[in-house]
């Protein structure tokens, strides 16, 4: 089966500086549902850009779809949201506007309704982007992630100023886009208890992957975490629901 993503021998420095990703290997199959987990600063959005292509490795290789990625040119298979985006950018759109909706196939699978209906957008679209709370602005951020109909999507810390119940919502929402839909998806987070209740599979990264598996193994992995003095793991375990 092909994978959906493949990162081998994967090295990267900003500039001259320290590594910030260090020999890091890794697959993704399609149709996984993973979670990769790690500190602040332990290189998660570094690692989701240079998959993107939006940073170059200094060493390794990364395949994207079965395509090397400087080579792979089908970017609308893929959506990605991230952390941090120009809320400005979308001044002073209605939400309608900012998903050009026109634009949105009507297909069986998962077309308009069921991205307007799965993220709960109908009430919303006549209301200007910037003036909606940070979760709803997120779920509109994720329906243009997937008006392209992508086979992977990637969620850079998506439920950061979310309140909980609308985050158990959002995250039924991926489960569901995972499960019924096939989309590959790969989900950056701090929150281990999320992690642990909603992805098939995690990945501990701390600069380099401190190891990765099934996320039913998530408390041993983190307790060799742990042990490899990934101490910052138990802490986040700890707080961890
Ligand atoms: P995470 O997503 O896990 O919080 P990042 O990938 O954002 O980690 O950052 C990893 C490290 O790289 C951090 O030390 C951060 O300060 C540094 N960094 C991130 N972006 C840049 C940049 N554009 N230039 C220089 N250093 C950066």
């Amino acid at each position: 089966m092909q994978k959906a993503i493949r990162a081998s021998s994967l090295s990267f420095s900003y500039q001259k500086g320290r590594p910030v990703l260090e020999d890091i290997d890794f697959e993704v199959e399609s149709g996984d549902f993973l979670g990769i987990v790690g500190p602040n600063g332990s290189g998660k959005t570094t690692l989701m850009r240079i998959i993107l292509g939006l940073e170059k490795p200094d060493e390794g290789d990364v395949e994207v779809l079965g395509k090397g990625v400087s080579t792979f040119d089908a970017w609308d298979r893929i959506g990605y949201v991230p952390q941090k985006y120009e809320r400005e950018q979308h001044f002073p759109a209605t939400v309608e506007e900012v998903l050009e909706l026109e634009k949105i196939p009507e297909e069986p699978d998962f077309g308009r309704e069921d991205i307007i209906d799965m993220l709960d957008l109908e009430s919303l679209l006549g209301d200007k982007f910037i003036e909606l709370s940070g979760g709803q602005q997120q779920r509109v951020m994720v329906a243009l992630a997937l008006i392209k109909n992508p086979e992977i999507l990637i969620l850079d810390e998506p439920s950061v100023g979310v309140d909980i119940q609308a985050q158990e919502e959002f995250y039924e929402f991926l489960d569901r886009l995972n499960r019924e839909h096939g989309v590959t998806v790969i989900l950056i987070s701090h929150d281990v208890g999320m992690i642990s209740e909603h992805t098939d599979k995690v990945m501990l990264l701390n600069r380099s992957v401190c190891c990765q598996g099934e996320t039913e193994e998530l408390p041993e992995l983190m307790e060799m975490a742990y042990d490899d003095e990934f101490k910052v793991f138990h802490h986040m375990g700890g707080h961890s629901h």
